[in-house]
Formats: structure tokens, sequence, C-alpha cells
């Protein structure tokens, strides 16, 4: 904590906040369980959260060292970002997977002695989710810091809140500023949480014809493939550029090549689990390397966010045969991009989590093909750490404990 001070300490001068002196208030972040907010004045730097977790100069802490205000990824605050990060990016996020979660599915898959491929990846780091408002973040926190690199209330989509109540700009506005692709899958519905605070914005994650407005008329992700319904209107689509597939051999008969914006609009909600069969709907692998294909096309590279939405919600129910299958079927969508036709020098592959759900923990591997013996302690989201793997240029990048905001820093070159 001091190292971490200091180095707050030499930014100061540089990036300190012009902003009036004041009483301020924010909730302790590096106290779990502390809900109650604590007063702070104008020269006590002990509660200032550091840059690289927020950085809100006009809310809470208004002397703390900033690299910005709430457009602090324009060049006119922050300048321009060191490195242009990776070419190609894809970011994998199991919602709700910890790292029992991880560990339960290299059980079935491979009993005692072997876990999921994506272990053996060459970067590991352990990552810390809480949100601006609770040690225990949602989604909508947990994606926005990935995607933004900023801390939010619990229930905010890509939102300054607290804060100004600007929209934040999100990985994927800055890859498509430096002429990248942008493709979006999940296997929750399109304007759940994760997908949403990538390519939207509301102030409550339950706004969804909000977030599915802001998602056609900024977000434009050129490739947006998931769950349809919920504020997703395939008309607002088509009138947006895009061109619709809703069905697994609709989406495997596509010709990606110079095709505009592809929209594949999988039901009504939230796609089934595998373990209940998903009909004539495409599996999270197949929208994935449908999304490889077409990205790829494009020379400046692309990003992509992958979701396996629904590990979260069987773990909330704590149901452990569909929380494994959710688990194998983002493996193999993992496993279909690290044997894409992609240069590996120039692909980087993230997989990681929003966040844990359920508590859980493997008790006992059984053999292979077989349910582990497996423990859960809560029917709702915790504050654990949840785990990183990395692959590819900047992987070595991603080591020991890191901050959910972090991810974001290192993919934009800082
Ligand atoms: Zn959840």
């Amino acid at each position: 904590m001091k190292k971490r001070f200091s180095s707050i300490v030499i930014v100061l001068g540089l990036w300190g906040c012009s902003l009036p002196d004041a009483i301020w208030i924010q909730p302790n972040p590096y106290a779990p369980g502390d809900d109650t907010e604590r007063i702070g004045t104008d020269t006590d730097t002990s509660l200032c959260l550091p840059c690289d977790t927020d950085c809100s100069c006009d809310t809470h802490c208004p002397f703390c060292p900033c690299a910005g205000t709430d457009s602090a990824h324009t060049s006119t605050d922050s300048g321009p970002p060191a490195q242009e990060g990776p070419r190609n990016l894809i970011l994998f996020i199991g919602d709700g997977m910890g790292y029992a979660h991880v560990e339960a599915a290299g059980c079935r898959a491979h009993g005692e002695s072997g876990g999921l491929a994506f272990e053996q990846f060459s970067s590991h780091a352990s990552m810390m989710t809480q949100s601006s408002n609770n040690p225990v973040t949602d989604s909508a926190a947990g994606g926005t810091a990935i995607a933004t690199g900023r801390k939010v209330n619990n229930g905010v989509i890509a939102m300054a809140i607290p804060g100004s109540g600007n929209e934040l700009p999100t990985i994927a506005d800055y890859y498509r500023s430096i002429g990248r692709s942008i493709g979006i899958v999940s296997t929750a519905h399109m304007t759940s949480a994760t997908p949403a605070a990538f390519v939207g914005h509301a102030p409550l994650r339950t706004e969804f014809t909000t977030i599915a407005r802001s998602c056609f008329e900024t977000g434009l992700p050129d490739i947006l493939m998931g769950g349809g319904g919920r504020g997703i209107v395939i008309e607002d689509a088509q009138a947006a550029g895009y061109r619709v597939v809703t069905g697994r051999d609709e989406l495997a008969s596509v010709n990606t090549a110079g095709a505009a914006r592809w929209l594949g609009h999988f039901g009504e909600d939230n796609m089934p689990y595998e373990l209940d069969g998903i009909g004539d709907l495409p599996h999270l692998y197949e929208m994935t390397a449908q999304s490889i294909a077409f990205l790829s096309s494009d020379p400046d590279g692309f990003f992509l966010m992958v979701e396996g939405g629904r590990i979260d919600h069987a773990s909330h129910l704590n149901d452990t045969a569909r929380m494994i299958e959710e688990m194998l079927a983002f493996e193999l969508a993992v496993e279909t991009a690290t044997n894409a036709s992609l240069d590996p020098d120039e692909t980087l592959i993230l997989v990681t989590a929003d966040h844990e759900c359920g508590g859980l923990q493997v008790i006992k591997c059984n053999d292979a093909g077989l349910l582990p013996d497996v423990q859960w302690t809560t029917s709702v989201h915790t504050g654990v750490p949840v785990p990183v793997y990395a692959q590819g240029p900047f992987a070595d990048r991603f080591s020991g404990t890191i901050d959910n905001t972090r991810i974001y820093q290192i993919l934009t070159g800082g």
C-alpha cells in the first residue's frame, strides 16, 4: 500500500485536478464489508484510489491525483496511448467463473489428472473485482471496469456513476478509433450487463431499451450475437445497417466476405443451457468461429469479446451439472480461437471473469465424465479474486494480483 501511494505522489503535480477544495465522501474500497461512507478532507490522501482503479476527478475525491476527467481517454486529457496494444484481441469472459468453476469443469472433462486447455496459457494473474460501491460486484460494474478501466456503482453500464454521469468510452470504442473491427458475442441476451458494458450505456442495467438504442446508435459493433429480445428489435438493427441471422444453419452459411454488420439474434431471451439442448441455435464455439472469420478480414485487426453468460446463471442456482456444461462450452469456444488461423504473435487471447458466483469449492475430483463433489456456499456473487489467463503479445503483463480496471489500461497500451 505504501508503495502504491508513493507512486501517486510522483504524478500529483502533473495530473492533480484543479477542483474546489472540499470535504468529500466515498465508500471505503479497501475494507470489504465496510459499506459505510467515510469522510475525508482535501488534505487527507489516505482514501484516494490509485489512478489505475478510479479517477473521477469531479466526484468524491477532488484532490486525488488523476490521469484525467471523465473523458480521460481522449487525447486532450491523458494523451494518446503509449502503444496500440495487440493487433487482434479476443477477450473471453466467463460470467461468474471463479477458480473452482475452472477446476470443477477440468474434473468433469479429465478426472483428477487434468485441467482445461486455457489453464496452460503462458501467463496467469489473479484479479480483484470490487465495484465502486460494494466489495461484491455485479456484472454491470464488473463488465464496466473491464470495458472502460473505470470503477462504477453496481448496476451501472459504462457511465461515470459515481461521477458526472457521462458515458464512458469503452475498449471497443478505443479499438474502433484505431481502425479495427469489433465483435460482441454472448450466450446471455445481448442487452445483458456484460455485453452491454462494451457497446452500450445506461444508468441501470435493466434499462434494456436504452442499452439497445445506445448500441445501435453509437456502440455499433460489426458483429453482435447472442440471445435476442429484451430491447433488441430486429428492425432497429436493420435500420442501423445490420444483416440479421436467427439460427445455426443461417449463421453457418453466411458469406462473411465484404458483408455489412451482422446481428445474430438467437431467440428472445438468454440462450438455452447446453445441458437442456439448444435446438437450432448455435453453440458458443460456432458463434466464435464465425465472428473470427468475419472480423479477421479486417487487415487492421479486431477486438472480439465472447461471454459465457450462463455460467453465472447456473451458479446462482447452485446447479453443478448445468454450470459445468456451460464451462465446457466456454472452453470449446476458447479452443476455437486458439486454433483459428490467426498470427499468434499478433493475437492476444485473454480468459477471465467479471466475478465469482456461488462461493464454489471443489471437494473431490471424480473420474472423467463424472461430476466432481463440490460445495456451494452461497447463491449470489462473492468478492473472491477471479483468474486471468493470457496468451500472445502483452500476455506477460498479466501476472500477480491485478485490479479489474487494469485490463483496459494494458490493452490500450498503458
Ligand atoms: Zn450473477
